[in-house]
């Protein structure tokens, strides 16, 4: 691209020094609208096109400083695991592709766990980087997220879980896939613990970690335009041999369908994890008063968020004003709502728990008449489903 790598010969171009040249990122284009975003502007939008609102991905460094107060956290160590246990090699062997996503990300694997307060109440975010291996989910990624949810018991915190995902890491094979059980039993400590469990779905949200603890947060938010979904469209296309809906697996079709409680924008997000927190764990919390979607430190002028809290934080100089309550009505709203969700899923559970024992029961009464009258296949499962039936 530049006049000196194409007409300059080697030496003389050794002689001027190749650090020169302008990087091609300079700008990047919009997936959605196509227009150029300069590098600059799409990083005090926390990669938002200014353009369209279209969101594209975000590393978790920034993420993280988008999400916590003042853009501080703290990083906890998730628990070493052992590297290449299958010594996988398909083009490339294991260790090198995990080498060469750690040169890039400077990560040692696609999760991070940070530790902080958002709107001044305690959380633990579990963040998924995508561009680490596709954000696939191995055993560290496990590791992480049970040490997420363990730090967060301990801490009375709220935990966050951030994926962006394109499901489990095939290179680890059974290992990889024991993780759905597991992160699920991890976030359902959180759950005992009373303590909220909220998923932030962000593009994309595929495959095993969307079979497994991605779906089962106390509240779904879903960043704009994010893929959500298990197998991918096409792969579902040439399967049921159907035209699939406008929209399919978006957060907006998601919404529609009760899989999403809420889309929210990246610039509203923190605000809403306040909120959402503060309601669920009957707690005052602060608003960010700043206009979101900047960066700490950039002056926000005369935009004044026009929220009733913020513009009092605006306008006062006493910090404590800030602080929003909420009222006793959404706060009864807000618990009531969660014990109703709690209790229904604790129906489902035990409903499943009394289904299987009748199914059991059914079977080993089926097999003592197998015995006496001999084989008879057809006994077994119209027996089974007579003992389910009569519940
Ligand atoms: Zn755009």
């Amino acid at each position: 691209m530049n006049w000196l790598t194409n007409f300059i010969p080697p030496r003389i171009r050794s002689f001027v020094g190749e650090q020169k040249e302008v990087p091609d990122n300079f700008w990047e284009k919009c997936p959605a609208c196509e227009k150029m975003l300069f590098h600059s502007d799409l990083g005090a939008h926390y990669n938002v096109c200014h353009y369209c609102n279209h969101h594209l991905r975000l590393p978790v460094k920034e993420r993280l400083a988008m999400l916590f107060d003042e853009g501080k956290y703290e990083l906890i160590e998730t628990p070493k695991v052992e590297l290449d246990p299958l010594k996988f090699k398909d083009k490339e062997r294991y260790t090198d592709r995990m080498k060469r996503s750690q040169a890039k990300t400077g990560l040692r694997d696609a999760i991070t766990i940070a530790k902080g307060t958002i709107g001044g109440l305690d959380v633990v975010v579990a963040a998924f980087n995508f561009s680490f291996m596709g954000g696939s989910m191995g055993m560290a990624v496990g590791e992480g997220i049970v040490k997420g949810a363990e730090i967060a018991i301990k801490n009375k915190a709220a935990f966050i879980a951030i994926p962006a995902s394109g499901g489990a890491r095939m290179q680890e094979g059974m290992l990889s896939l024991i993780q759905m059980p597991r992160t699920m039993v991890a976030v359902e400590m959180v759950k005992e613990a009373k303590l909220p469990y909220i998923v932030i779905l962000t593009d994309p949200t595929t495959g095993g970690v969307s079979a497994s603890f991605a779906m089962v947060g106390d509240v779904h938010i879903a960043e704009p335009g994010a893929q959500i979904g298990f197998a991918g469209p096409n792969v579902i296309k040439d399967t049921v041999r159907e035209q699939l809906p406008e929209g399919f697996q978006t957060a907006e079709h998601l919404l529609k369908h009760g899989m999403v409680d809420m889309i929210v924008k990246r610039s509203e997000m923190k605000n809403t994890l306040a909120a959402l927190i503060g309601l669920m764990t009957q707690k005052p919390y602060t608003k960010d008063p700043k206009k979101n979607g900047k960066k700490n430190g950039e002056k926000d002028g005369a935009e004044t968020d026009k929220g009733k809290a913020a513009s009092g934080a605006d306008s006062s100089k006493d910090k404590t004003k800030a602080v929003v309550e909420a009222n006793d009505n959404e706060r009864a709203a807000a618990g009531q709502a969660l014990t109703q969700v709690r209790s229904a899923r604790e129906a489902v559970k035990k409903l499943g728990k009394s289904v299987a024992e009748r199914a059991k029961a059914g079977y080993e009464r089926s097999e003592a008449n197998d015995d006496r009258e001999g084989p008879s296949t057809e006994a077994r499962p119209a027996k089974t489903a007579e003992g389910t039936a009569q519940s």
